[in-house]
């Protein structure tokens, strides 16, 4: 579970909310699933808390950023992008929509709506039978939110989850699958940080829910991103080379 974790340092309200960060209100939500061993990093520990050696054994990693991602490293972000290509699960929260780590994998501009009235939201569930909503009833409603509203600018989902509507009108695909490489990836948009929504056992429920959906059991796909020049003698049925070619047998590909 990764977390910014600097309003909650800063800010008054949130602090009441999140004493102890959204990190550990999340850690100790999931906690309560015995198939899930959680743990925790954040931006200001070495590498944000996400070298190398311990991304490679997560099995999914939950994003929770707002006022910093200018300040989360390219060589991390691109450690993150590669770990979702190779089969590690991605879920990323609310304000997480303009994380680089969702940009980069979007490839959109992830741009939306929002407004900070504290006004009423309810999720609707589109597909009852999708494991990420297992428990939770037709809908979820939050008393108090943050308006996002469409157009949400991100790619066509592998499913939409969730759709939100919100008492000022707006609505918004609140909940979000895709696949990127051998790697599953949830958005899910409640979670404004003066509003104690993570306390919510419906949105508990979803993000463990969530956890066991994006998790891969597969062994890593570690050569994902390699683009191999297949010999004309090991192609699977018998040829023979013929016509001019740009490349020497065996060189490695242009990138
Ligand atoms: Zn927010």
């Amino acid at each position: 579970m990764w977390n910014e974790f600097i309003h909650e340092r800063e800010n008054a309200v949130v602090q009441e909310v999140y004493p102890h960060g959204i990190h550990a209100a999340i850690a100790a939500a999931l906690g309560s699933d015995d198939e899930i061993d959680v743990s925790t990093a954040t931006l200001d520990e070495p590498e944000h808390g996400l070298p190398t050696s311990r991304l490679d054994a997560a099995d999914v990693l939950i994003w929770w950023g707002h006022k910093a991602h200018g300040q989360v490293s390219d060589d991390v972000v691109e450690r993150v992008v590669a770990r979702v290509h190779q089969g590690m699960g991605l879920i990323v929260l609310h304000s997480g929509h303009f994380a680089k780590v969702f940009r980069r994998l979007m490839g959109t501009p992830c741009s939306l709506r929002w407004r900070e009235a504290g006004e009423r939201e309810r999720l609707w569930v589109i597909n009852r039978s999708h494991p990420i909503v297992q428990g939770v009833g037709p809908s979820i409603e939050l008393p108090n939110a943050e308006m996002y509203g469409e157009p949400f600018l991100v790619p066509e989902p592998m499913e939409t989850v969730f759709v939100s509507w919100f008492e000022g009108g707006e609505v918004f695909r609140s909940g979000l699958t895709y696949q990127r490489g051998a790697g599953r990836i949830f958005y899910f948009r409640p979670g404004h940080e003066t509003y104690p929504i993570y306390h919510n056992p419906a949105i508990q429920t979803v993000l463990r829910n969530a956890v066991h959906w994006a998790h891969n059991p597969s062994r890593p796909w570690t050569d994902v991103a390699d683009a191999p020049n297949v010999p004309v003698d090991a192609a699977p049925e018998k040829i023979s080379a013929r016509g001019p070619s740009l490349h020497r047998p065996g060189e490695a590909g242009l990138r």
